[in-house]
């Protein structure tokens, strides 16, 4: 799976080999953990991606709603469980801090999942847990995790990405919106993918809906194909003007 891919709930069940019920699943991997995240209005918990540095602030999640609580967003995020184990708020609190205070070597690698609309969801590559703190949301406590961008690397190593890499939600939901969720070439719903109209390599730019559209699995190879060919003939044609300007 490549970062910008548009998946199907299914789909993303399939890659993780889990039923992810929940937004915060620690060390469901077997080197990382996820994140379902989403911006969208109404959304649940007040995630949010800094579009100027690609870093990702995570909120923590309630308490479950019970007789005794029902209404979880009037207490604090729970840090234990009454029994006293550590919630998932908690797991990555813990592993943030033991990063922090260098108990740990490397940060907890976490592979995240933002929600575009109903049964659609978009795979933003892999995050490091850095930092984490409580702060209050104006009525009570709540966690935000603190993730930076990240290539995964085979051996557990990684490399910063660069982050107007990325392609900033706003951008993504009106993109998606503009396509009709298809693939502007040939209108297919499946294997959708965020394609930079001018490649990201090439100078163009994430941050606007103009340079970014919908493409299917086999449109954007045929196009990632056309750049590859076009290539050894930019490098000629560049050459022989040279040798043109030289003489
Ligand atoms: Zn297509």
């Amino acid at each position: 799976m490549n970062v910008d891919d548009i998946i199907s709930y299914a789909e993303l069940v399939h890659a993780e080999k889990a039923n992810l019920q929940k937004g915060m699943n620690f060390g469901i991997g077997k080197s990382y953990s996820v994140f379902l995240m989403s911006v969208r209005k109404g959304a649940p918990y007040a995630d949010q991606i800094d579009p100027s540095t690609g870093n990702l602030i995570y909120e923590g999640h309630d308490q479950h709603k019970t007789k005794e609580c029902p209404d979880p967003k009037s207490v604090d995020q729970p840090l234990t469980t009454p029994r006293g184990s550590w919630t998932e708020n908690g797991k990555f609190f813990r592993a943030a801090m033991d990063f922090k205070g260098g108990l740990r070597k490397r940060p907890e690698l976490v592979k995240v999942y933002e929600k575009i609309a109903n049964g659609i969801w978009c795979y933003k590559g892999f995050f490091e847990l850095v930092d984490a703190s409580i702060v209050s949301d104006g009525k009570r406590k709540v966690f935000k995790f603190y993730l930076k961008p990240v290539q995964k690397k085979r051996l557990g190593r990684t490399i910063e990405l660069p982050h107007n890499r990325l392609i900033p939600t706003q951008v993504k939901l009106e993109v998606w919106k503009r396509d009709g969720g298809k693939c502007v070439e040939c209108c297919s719903t499946k294997n959708l993918h965020y394609d930079h109209d001018i490649p990201f390599s090439k100078g163009g730019s994430s941050l606007t809906a103009m340079n970014v559209r919908l493409l299917c699995a086999k449109h954007n190879l045929e196009k990632s194909d056309k750049i590859m060919s076009l290539l050894p003939w930019v490098a000629i044609a560049g050459s022989f003007a040279e040798h043109l300007h030289k003489n």
